[in-house]
């Protein structure tokens, strides 16, 4: 029975010098993708065998992908634990090459990966999936679609170019609008919220929380943490100028200050 005595007896020094035993700051990694290809025609696409590569890696190296949901419920203390090595995978804007080259990968790895969509594009702009590709992708149980909003606005441009009246209506637009819209083709609740450009202000957090949102990503560059505001929980973009070994230490959070 030494075994049980000897944790209470860390218990109790942990909480005489730190206090409660569990007030310390919950953080995990979130990584935020947005498209794959062979070549990489711009700064928000990876080559798919980096995409590969990486996703090979952390599996290597003991990290568990988890659920979005269920890291967003560990960060405000509804879980209590998650594997030690815990990360999330997170894929904005629903291009068609999430569908077609990051897709194949997921599947063979078999991790649970969140798509931040914005409605407007779906089935629509040709650079995009389409409601049929999201719905089976879905149903794969490994990916799962929240909301970036109705479509894409940059809202610190807005608000400089619109008349207040017209900045508000936008934002309760892109807000309700986006998560109404994603309910109604996905067929369930849509709770998480990621910012377009990462760009969020005190204001804009406060709508997003009114219009029923339960968390809120930007991509502030560092684990997402119980400490931040509930509707801005930072995400790591990744870029294909990050070699493996930044990747390595994004993922074990030697660079989160
Ligand atoms: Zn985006």
């Amino acid at each position: 029975m030494t075994f049980p005595i000897s944790m209470l007896r860390v218990a109790f020094l942990w909480t005489l010098f730190f206090g409660t035993a569990f007030a310390y700051d919950k953080s995990i990694p979130v990584l935020c993708y947005h498209r794959c290809g062979e070549e990489v025609k711009d700064s928000m696409t990876i080559k798919t065998k980096a995409f590969d590569e990486q996703l090979g890696w952390l599996i290597s190296h003991g990290y568990t992908v988890i659920p979005l949901d269920t890291a967003a419920k560990y960060i405000k203390g509804e879980i209590q634990s998650i594997p030690a090595k815990s990360i999330v995978i997170t894929a904005d804007d629903g291009h068609k090459s999430v569908y077609s080259e990051m897709a194949p990968i997921i599947k063979k790895y078999k991790v649970p990966v969140t798509l931040f969509i914005y409605p407007s594009a779906i089935s629509n702009a040709k650079y995009a999936m389409t409601w049929d590709q999201l719905r089976e992708l879905e149903a794969t149980k490994l990916f799962y679609v929240e909301s970036h909003t109705y479509w894409h606005p940059n809202f610190k441009r807005e608000k400089k170019s619109l008349s207040k009246e017209e900045y508000e209506k936008s934002v309760h637009a892109q807000l309700y609008k986006s998560k109404a819209t994603l309910e109604k083709k996905m067929g369930h609740g849509i709770k998480y919220l990621a910012w377009p450009f990462g760009i969020y202000d005190e204001d804009l957090l406060v709508r997003a929380k009114e219009a029923g949102y339960e968390m809120g990503f930007s991509i502030d560059h560092h684990h997402a943490k119980s400490s931040e505001p509930l509707m801005a929980k930072s995400r790591y973009m990744i870029i294909d100028a990050y070699t493996l070994k930044r990747f390595e230490s994004i993922s074990s959070g030697k660079e989160d200050k």
